[in-house]
């Protein structure tokens, strides 16, 4: 018996149009595999149904980790934005300098605009 499973398993079933899926341990027809470029046989170590069970509970799984992660960043990014402006001071002093010469040239245009219509 147990040769039988290896021989299923070393893929001898895929010549005859047949594949083991080690995931439901079932031979399977080789259009129920998909297809993959990173198997030397370029098709998939298990069926479609396994493998789109297996993505599905990876997406939730990563959802999950997602969320914390989002919370993690989030926490990680206020602490490094408190460093990165005791380090860079003048940033926001430069940014609303930049901004007021901005405020200010919008306003001379609106000045003189109105001035010409006069
Ligand atoms: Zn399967």
């Amino acid at each position: 018996m147990k040769v039988a499973t290896n021989d299923k398993r070393n893929g001898d079933t895929a010549l005859m149009g047949q594949k083991y899926c080690g995931k439901c341990d079932t031979v399977k027809p080789i259009d129920d595999f998909g297809k993959s470029q990173n198997r030397k046989n370029g098709i998939q170590d298990y069926c479609k149904p396994c493998l789109n069970a297996y993505h599905r509970s990876r997406r939730v799984r990563k959802g999950t980790e997602g969320e914390n992660k989002t919370a993690d960043m989030k926490a990680y990014q206020a602490e490094y934005r408190k460093k990165w402006l005791v380090d860079h001071p003048d940033y926001y002093k430069e940014y609303r300098a930049k901004r007021r010469d901005h405020l200010n040239a919008i306003k001379r245009a609106w000045v003189a605009k109105k001035r010409n219509k006069i």
